[in-house]
């Protein structure tokens, strides 16, 4: 049954090296790792590569779905921004983050990825991505690689939370809803688990782990949706004719905050990078208010002067939407937005219009639902975790990937940082063995 009686073969020194052939050689620990995606792959990795005897649990009934659906229209593996601007972007949790980052930071993702024979290469905007783009070629080397070093790969199996009276793992095979057989009772020297935050349930972030956590004493921040869209009252008018357009070049204010790049506009509303990237502004907005605002420069490359001084250019003739697209080059989009947004009744002033261009106030009805975001924020407190991601209340337990309570903005921060937790959580858990190996 799984690890339990399987050879282990390699091992780890007694001070945490692994072994090697024909030095003092210990049996190396038995570990489980809940949760297939790439935070839990990533651990088992580690762990498999310092000597563990690794076996890892996925409930659905393939590896790595959510990987999978991010590799979809490119696998932002990373960032190659300096690591201090890096780092700034998990906002407060930078801290907590650091450590974890520093010690498997993005140029180890890069190197990694190479290890599976996939180069990386620095899009325009500084992301990176692996040479193949999405993730289907990656993971399938990745699960090739974790066989090749023993990794025992269990689909459709499901944690179901702890046996009350021994503290044992329960772990059933499941089928949808349905459990198929009565659940194993497992004791592993080490577990690791990454079960992913509550988005895209369909790819196994269910986040059925959280009230097991909770009912365990272990604080859960609210899951939350993050990386999301906002809804939108469109106009039956405006969204079938620019539903699935793209505002690019725009500049994005909320508060004090200001991000440039590109939206989309969306049956319901708005997303893309620069909603995603002032996406805490906008909750804590909503969350405040009940409803949020942002404020769209349509032109940020111009000065509202140098935008005046263009309209002044236009025909007598021309239409206020023929002297915004003319004179200042908006997209029908663009136009289309400024209309929405003012009920149909654009200034014919001049000054007024430029003013407009450069502070187009969008009002946003609420976050999209959890299941449609990119990720959630939310998850295990740090507070419950010591420095070497292990649940202070489970010894031997470790946690790493995005059920951690960080967000971060798309940009590849979501993975660099789950997969560095992990590598953190595969490394405490091995020093976390060592040292009980050396106290008794
Ligand atoms: C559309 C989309 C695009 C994205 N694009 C990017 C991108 O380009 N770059 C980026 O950095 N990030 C991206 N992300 C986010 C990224 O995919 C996630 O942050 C990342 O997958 C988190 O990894 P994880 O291992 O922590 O969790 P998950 O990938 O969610 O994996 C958790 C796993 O645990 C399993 N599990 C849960 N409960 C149990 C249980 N009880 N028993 C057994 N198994 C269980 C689940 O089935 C799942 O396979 C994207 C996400 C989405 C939805």
């Amino acid at each position: 049954m799984g690890w339990l009686s399987r050879p282990r073969l390699r091992g780890v020194n007694a001070d945490g090296s692994t072994n090697s052939l024909d030095g003092p050689v210990v049996i190396g620990p038995s570990a489980a790792v809940i949760g297939g995606g790439p935070g839990g792959l990533m651990a088992a990795e580690q762990l498999a590569r310092a000597g563990a005897s690794v076996t890892v649990y996925e409930q659905m009934p393939s590896m790595g779905r959510k990987f999978l659906i991010a590799g979809r229209g490119g696998l932002n593996l990373t960032h190659s921004e300096p690591l201090p601007q890096f780092l700034a972007r998990y906002g407060d949790k930078q801290s907590e983050l650091t450590p974890a980052v520093q010690a498997f930071p993005p140029s180890a993702v890069q190197d990694w990825c190479k290890g599976l024979a996939q180069d990386s290469f620095i899009g325009s905007s500084g992301r990176v991505f692996p040479s193949g783009f999405r993730a289907t070629e990656l993971l399938r080397s990745w699960l090739r690689s974790l066989e090749g070093l023993g990794v025992d790969l269990q689909r459709s199996q499901r944690w179901l939370g702890w046996d009350e009276t021994t503290g044992a793992l329960l772990v059933g095979s499941a089928d949808q809803d349905k459990l198929l057989a009565p659940p194993k009772m497992l004791f592993p020297d080490i577990t690791i688990m990454s079960l992913g935050g509550g988005s895209w349930e369909r790819t196994g972030s269910d986040a059925r782990w959280v009230p097991k956590f909770l009912a365990a004493g272990i604080s859960v921040t609210e899951l939350q949706a993050a990386n999301s869209g906002f809804l939108v009252q469109w106009s039956s008018e405006f969204r079938s004719k620019f539903e699935a357009a793209p505002l690019k070049n725009i500049a994005l204010t909320v508060n004090n905050t200001t991000v440039r790049g590109e939206a989309m506009i969306s049956a319901h509303g708005i997303e893309g990078g620069c909603i995603y990237a002032v996406g805490r502004e906008l909750r804590s907005a909503w969350e405040e208010q009940g409803a949020a605002c942002i404020e769209i420069d349509l032109r940020p490359d111009l000065s509202l002067e140098q935008l005046e001084q263009k309209l002044l250019h236009s025909r007598p003739k021309d239409s206020t939407s023929t002297r915004l697209q003319r004179c200042l080059g908006l997209p029908p989009v663009s136009v289309g937005l400024m209309r929405e947004a003012t009920n149909n009744s654009l200034p014919r002033d001049h000054r007024e219009l430029a003013q407009l261009v450069k502070a187009l106030p969008l009002h946003l009805a609420s976050p999209e639902g959890i299941d449609r975001a990119i990720s959630t924020a939310g998850g295990v407190a740090f507070d419950e975790l010591d420095d070497r991601y292990m649940i202070k209340k489970r010894p031997g337990v470790f946690v790493a990937g995005e059920m951690i309570d960080w967000e971060a903005p798309t940009g590849g921060y979501l993975l660099q940082a789950t997969m560095s937790t992990a590598v953190a959580a595969a490394r405490g858990a091995m020093n976390w063995w060592t040292e009980q190996l050396n106290a008794t």
